[in-house]
């Protein structure tokens, strides 16, 4: 078995890093190169801007490259918990800003022409409890006529056509939604982003932000400084950005097998609709079928940040809880394991918008794939001083309480959620 990304070990590497030390003085410095980074400096430098990013790591080597291959419609939350929250029309808005999310990934594959098997392949939502099935045709009502009326109910009787599992009651199609190759995609866009111009330091850590004035900053990284005009924070989960970040988004550990290569038969024996799934289950799971056939399958498994050993031990979960839904896979052998972080916030929602001259996107709390892409280029347009609809913008962000850094109170949460999970 192979402790790497699927993504990132069956995609070519981005070969357009800047060699040079990040040095001197250009328009924009967007610290981070994931789907944000990349898709806010591409659009930067379409309007003539000198941009550099700055990458701890290598491009998409965070979330964006080790994803769950979802590009679906639809925020982290229910729509009746975002409608509770925040109101019908606010809840619709934020609801559309995620359809419109996938269709600006699908009109960025085809203008830059990238090669990343984009599918709208529709997302399916699985409930793992006949109450689950019930809280489900009720949140639906109220998605269906007002959000998203292309989304059906599928009955206990017909998830035949879907999937071929003794453990679910039932579920929900939504047919926006899309898949693709995330190191594809990724290797994409960094490349049409360096084609324009845009110098991608790799492996260069930023290690201090300071205010000059305004919107000026000066970046310090472990490899030069940097002045720029303008800072984008697109650093993600990351536990360096500023505290008033950290204290506002919690990183969480979520985790992911892949099965080798299956036959078309095979895949029709257990999904035969060939969608992105979720299930509802609190600790719940993610799978969808890879290009090559694997089934690709995640979970947040043990509230646990990723790394040696952690990896491993989520992954032996995951294949017990695969061979569970699907014990006609019993024999099938697991080729990849691997984990990453996801920048929770407390209400699911991602934020956006500028504070002290610094702008900033993130918290896409597990659904950044789309909305990191869009947000990227959202957030570039209003550094260019276009009026566009920041969807965001004006949600109240509190801190966590007792929270500035490392999230200690993890396991807490996962005991409390499993808890939940076994109740009836
Ligand atoms: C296992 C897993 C499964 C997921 N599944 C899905 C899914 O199926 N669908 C979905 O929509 N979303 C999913 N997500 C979430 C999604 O991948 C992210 O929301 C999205 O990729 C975020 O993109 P980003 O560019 O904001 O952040 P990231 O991809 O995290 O990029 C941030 C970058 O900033 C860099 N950085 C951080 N700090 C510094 C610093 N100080 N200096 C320089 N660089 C820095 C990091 O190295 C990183 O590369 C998943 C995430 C994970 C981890």
């Amino acid at each position: 078995m192979k402790f790497v990304s699927y993504w990132h070990d069956t995609a070519p590497a981005f070969a357009g890093a800047s060699v040079a030390p990040p040095e001197g003085r250009v328009d924009v410095a967007v610290i981070g190169g994931g789907f944000c980074g990349l898709s806010a400096a591409l659009a930067l430098a379409k309007r003539g801007a000198r941009v550099a990013v700055i990458e701890a790591g290598q491009v998409i080597n965070a979330g964006s490259g080790r994803n769950g291959g979802h590009c679906n419609n639809g925020f982290s939350p229910s729509f009746s918990v975002v409608v509770e929250r925040y109101g019908l029309q606010r809840a619709t808005a934020l609801y559309r800003a995620f359809d419109a999310a996938v269709d600006g990934v699908e009109r960025l594959v085809a203008e830059e022409g990238i090669a990343c098997h984009f599918r709208r392949s529709g997302k399916l939502k699985l409930a793992v409890k006949p109450s689950h099935y019930e809280a489900m045709q009720q949140s639906f009502e109220q998605l269906h006529r007002h959000a998203d009326p292309e989304a059906v109910m599928i009955p206990p009787a017909e998830l035949g056509a879907e999937v071929h599992s003794g453990s679910f009651h039932g579920g929900m199609v939504m047919p926006k939604s899309a898949q693709m190759h995330m190191g594809e995609f990724g290797l994409g866009l960094a490349e049409a982003a360096a084609r324009r111009g845009v110098r991608v330091f790799e492996n260069t850590r930023m290690t201090k932000l300071r205010r000059l004035g305004g919107t000026r900053y000066r970046v310090e990284t472990d490899k030069g400084v940097l002045e720029a005009g303008q800072v984008l924070l697109a650093s993600g989960a990351s536990m360096q950005s500023p505290l008033f970040f950290r204290r506002r988004i919690i990183p969480i550990g979520t985790f992911i097998v892949a099965t080798e290569p299956l036959s078309d038969e095979q895949v029709a024996g257990f999904l035969p609709g060939r969608r992105n799934v979720v299930t509802t289950a609190n600790v719940g799971n993610y799978f969808r079928i890879t290009p090559d056939n694997r089934l690709l399958f995640g979970g947040r498994t043990r509230f646990a940040l990723p790394g040696e050993g952690s990896d491993a031990k989520s992954g032996r979960m995951l294949e017990a809880r695969l061979r569970e839904f699907f014990p006609q896979l019993k024999d099938i052998r697991i080729d990849y394991c691997w984990g990453g972080i996801v920048d929770v916030n407390r209400d699911r929602l991602p934020r956006a918008g500028e504070r002290d001259g610094l702008f900033y996107a993130l918290g896409y709390s597990g659904h950044g794939v789309q909305m990191s892409v869009e947000m990227g280029g959202r957030m570039a347009a209003i550094m260019s001083g276009e009026t566009v609809a920041n969807p965001f913008e004006d949600l109240p962000w509190p801190p966590v309480p007792g929270h500035f850094g490392p999230p200690w109170f993890l396991p807490l949460v996962g005991l409390y959620y499993r808890f939940k999970d076994g109740m009836k």
